[in-house]
This record gives structure tokens, C-alpha cells and sequence, in this order.
């Protein structure tokens, strides 16, 4: 029998909330599928900082390396706010995903047939259900590359560059075409090549790799293009390779049109198997601590986490089902509509182990 250690990470706020009932739906999934799961806790985030003076000590980064995937609540609330820039709980955040090697994150846009009332999009536009995969490059680009002030013509002037190496494109390019195998083999790379150079090598690149998947059908689109094609008509997407500065904004774009922040997942994976997991959405300090958060999230991040890290993905399609279901009676209060039976954070875990 399978056994996976996974690392919890809860972190803040409604971080503990959150991966408690996670835990117990993975329990569920665990005992259903027939595999096990032991769990390690480490610190990350505010709470490090109260323990240990830092938001990201030694132990944590040891314990992560040492399991099979990790599952994040969220970081970070005002209690911290007055810390230096480095020694926040964010920092710690970006500390993590550097030690683990995390290049590629994975952004769904899911939208759940009962929730479809929460998007802004129309509904004759989203036609019945919305499934699209962001895969955004996580450790290269504009955001890693040479930065500087200086005077140009007598004016303050200042610069960024963006910067690819072959290499960074492929392995992004191989993760977005695995899981267009896995998924409907349709893929769409996002780059901006009539202007930019680093952009041309990206298109280069992923059209060399695209070689090795006959089967995909790859289509390349400008950003601004894609901007504007996500609202206009999403469903002609299913999975969109793109560079981190593109990749920040689209994925910011394509989780809105889903609808609801207590509702979308995410996965950071590195070469390996082993990933981090966790809600897009923080820690919603407002909310802590009353039991009404939406687990939802974080619960779809561990289905995430079986079908990416575990392989064991009938255990995510279960899951992911058992939500959909749940969905169609029941809700915490930020996705409450009139009909619906109101439940607090815990009763909505419960209610998710019940479906499964
Ligand atoms: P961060 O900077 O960590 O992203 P933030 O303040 O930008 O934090 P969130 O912590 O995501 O954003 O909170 C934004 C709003 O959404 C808050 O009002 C919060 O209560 C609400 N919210 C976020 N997550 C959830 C959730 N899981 N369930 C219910 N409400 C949530
Ligand atoms: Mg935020």
C-alpha cells in the first residue's frame, strides 16, 4: 500500500482552519482509495515568526524536503505588518518555493455547475461548465532579472529585463504539454513574440518541445490577444503556458472569472514529485478564528495534490465530484444564495467527506 508524508504548512489566520478540514477529506480519500497518509507539521509565516523569530526556519524547509508534497493554508496578516520587508511572513512564502525548486505553478479556472451564478461573465458565454489551466514559469523572467535606476537625458530613469534561457522554456514547456496529455491535449502559449525578443525564444522553444507531443495541439497567441479572447470567449482554452510577468496577471484574470476566491486551488510543482499545494486565496485575518471560512480551496488543492504529486488521481476526480455535489445544497456564508443551507468551515469539511 501506497504511504505518502505529506508536510502541512497552516500557517495563519484561517490557515489551521482551513487545512483541518482538508486533512480530514484527504483522511477520507485515504481510506476510500486505499492508500495512507502521515502528516508532519512545520512552521511558515507569521506563526514562525512568533515561534522562532523568522518566517521560514531551517526545520521547515528540512521537513518539506523530506515529503512526498506539502499542503499550504495561507500566510501573512496584520500582526506582522511592521515587520522589515525580508523577516515578513510572505517573504517566508517566497523563501519556500525557492528551497523546493518550485518553477511552475498551476492555476485552474474551474467553474462548478451550481456556482455559476457567481460569475461575471455570462452564462450563454461560459455555456454550463468552465475548466481552464493556467501553467505560469515561477522562478525566471522579468521578475528575476537585472533591475536598476539611472539618469537618462537629466531624468530619473529606471529598468527592468526580462531573460529566458533555453532551458527554463523547455522545462516550463514539458510540464504544460504532460498535463495537456492528461487533459483534452489542446495547449495555447502566451508570449508577446511580435515585440519581444525573449518572447521569440519562448515561441522557438515550446514549438521545438511541441515536437516530442504529436498529439497536442498547440496554438500561439499574443498576450494582450489572450487578455481580451479569456473574457470574450475562455472556453476555447483548456490548458495556457505562459511566462511569469504574463502568467501573474492572466491568472489573476482567469480566477475572477470563476467567481469566487474561496473556491480556486493551486499548485507549485519543481522537476520532481514533490510540490506545494495551496488556496490562491490569503489569510483572510477578518474571517479567523470564526469557523465560516470556505475550506473549499483548500480542499480542491489536495485533489490537486493526489492527481499532480501522488498519482492517484481517481482519489482527485472523487473529490473534485464530492465538491460538485456539495455544492448544489450547501454553502459557507461568501458563497451563500437564497435556497442554499448555510454551513460553517467545519460542517462544510464534513458535509465533502460525506460525498466521497
Ligand atoms: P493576501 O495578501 O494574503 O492575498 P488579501 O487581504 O489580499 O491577503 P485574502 O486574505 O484572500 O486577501 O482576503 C480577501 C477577502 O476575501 C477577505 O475579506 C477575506 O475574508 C475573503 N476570503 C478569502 N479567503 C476566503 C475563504 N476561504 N473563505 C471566505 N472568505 C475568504
Ligand atoms: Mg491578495
Amino acid at each position: 500500500m501506497a504511504d505518502y508524508k505529506i508536510t502541512l504548512l497552516k500557517g495563519d489566520g484561517i490557515g489551521p482552519e482551513i487545512v483541518n478540514q482538508a486533512v480530514k477529506v484527504l483522511d477520507c480519500a485515504a481510506e476510500k482509495f486505499g492508500f495512507g497518509v502521515t502528516y508532519d507539521e512545520a512552521l511558515l509565516g507569521g506563526c514562525a515568526i512568533d515561534a522562532t523569530g523568522v518566517p521560514l526556519p531551517d526545520e521547515t524547509v528540512a521537513k518539506c524536503k523530506a515529503s512526498d508534497s506539502v499542503l499550504l493554508g495561507a500566510v501573512g496578516g496584520p500582526k506582522w505588518d511592521s515587520q522589515p520587508g525580508n523577516n515578513r511572513p510572505e517573504a517566508g512564502l517566497l523563501g519556500i518555493r525557492g528551497a523546493l525548486g518550485l518553477f511552475a505553478n498551476l492555476r485552474p479556472s474551474v467553474i462548478f455547475g451550481p456556482l455559476k451564478s457567481a460569475s461575471p461573465i455570462k452564462d450563454e458565454i461560459i455555456g454550463g461548465n468552465l475548466d481552464v489551466m493556467i501553467v505560469r514559469e515561477l522562478t525566471g523572467g522579468i521578475y528575476f532579472g537585472e533591475r536598476g535606476r539611472k539618469e537618462v537625458n537629466g531624468q530619473p530613469a529606471a529598468w527592468d529585463t526580462e531573460m529566458y534561457t533555453v532551458g527554463e522554456v523547455e522545462r516550463i514547456a514539458k510540464v504544460a504539454f504532460d498535463l495537456a496529455m492528461k487533459r483534452n491535449k489542446k495547449l495555447t502559449s502566451v508570449d508577446k513574440a511580435n515585440v519581444l525578443e525573449s518572447s521569440r525564444l519562448w515561441r522557438e522553444t515550446v514549438k521545438r518541445v511541441a515536437e516530442d507531443y504529436p498529439e497536442v495541439e498547440l496554438n500561439h497567441m499574443y498576450v494582450d490577444n489572450c487578455a481580451m479572447q479569456l473574457v470574450r470567449n475562455p472556453r476555447q482554452f483548456d490548458v495556457i503556458l505562459t511566462s511569469n510577468i504574463f502568467g501573474d496577471i492572466l491568472s489573476d484574470e482567469a480566477s475572477m472569472i470563476a467567481g469566487s476566491i474561496g473556491m480556486l486551488a493551486s499548485a507549485s510543482l519543481s522537476g520532481s514529485k514533490l510540490g506545494l499545494y495551496e488556496p490562491i486565496h490569503g489569510s483572510a485575518p477578518d474571517i479567523a478564528g470564526q469557523n465560516i471560512a470556505n475550506p473549499l480551496a483548500t480542499i480542491l488543492s489536495v485533489a490537486m495534490m493526489l492527481r499532480y504529486s501522488l498519482d492517484q488521481s481517481e482519489a482527485a476526480d472523487a473529490i473534485e465530484a464530492a465538491v460538485a455535489k456539495v455544492l448544489e445544497t450547501y454553502r459557507t456564508p461568501d458563497i451563500y444564495e437564497e435556497g442554499f443551507t448555510k454551513v460553517g468551515c467545519d460542517e462544510m469539511g464534513d458535509r465533502v467527506c460525506e460525498a466521497l
